[in-house]
């Protein structure tokens, strides 16, 4: 009895020396990037076309830990809303890995709320996905001078946390849909492209 109570403690103890690194704050070579800010506080995007950055792009991002006190996870949430508004290459949603950053962080511009501002997402994931789909055109940061035809699902649930909230669940219905299924593929390391079986369907803008 005594010793199964030892093996459960040290299974505990595992359990969350794993779950506590698994939700960290920014690594010192995740800070360097973030401290790579150009004189309009914005971050370089990262484009598939380019090898070095296309690693970054196609791989899966870990959790962050939410803490609205942590001066370095504000200042990244800033730099990565300026690039989104960046008024040469805007965009409605910009995901971290976009800018280097390998952690599920995203900013998606709400277009069913009034003023369609921009809200920031973390730990973000669909739990569910409607089984009916609409085609429509997509474009990305990451992908200069493209667009392409995309499948998504018309409703989805998703599950986030914010700055102030854990666990948030909501339903999100229409382009604001598309845009959170695009930017959340970004946090899978898959790109829209990805999802455009046939190649007619990507379309050069330039
Ligand atoms: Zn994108």
């Amino acid at each position: 009895m005594k010793i199964a109570n030892y093996k459960t403690y040290f299974l505990l103890l595992t359990f969350y020396i794993f779950s506590s690194c698994a939700v960290n704050k920014f690594t010192p070579s995740e800070l360097q990037i973030i401290n790579k800010v150009n004189d309009n506080g914005r971050l370089r995007v990262l484009l598939v076309e380019n090898t070095q950055d296309s690693i970054i792009l196609y791989k899966k991002s870990n959790e962050i830990k939410v803490d609205n006190e942590n001066t370095d996870l504000q200042n990244f949430v800033q730099a990565l809303y300026k690039t989104v508004q960046d008024p040469e290459k805007p965009g409605v949603g910009i995901a971290a890995p976009q800018v280097g950053i390998n952690r599920s962080i995203i900013w998606v511009q709400r277009f069913d709320k009034e003023a369609a501002p921009f809200d920031v997402y973390f730990n973000i994931q669909i739990i569910k996905y409607s089984d009916e789909k609409n085609n429509g055109m997509e474009g990305c940061l990451s992908v200069d001078n493209y667009r392409g035809t995309v499948s998504r699902s018309t409703e989805i649930t998703i599950k986030y946390d914010t700055f102030d909230h854990k666990n948030q669940i909501e339903n999100i219905k229409g382009f604001t849909a598309v845009i959170f299924q695009h930017e959340i593929d970004h946090l899978n390391g898959i790109l829209y492209t990805d999802r455009i079986q046939d190649k007619a369907l990507l379309i050069k803008t330039q």
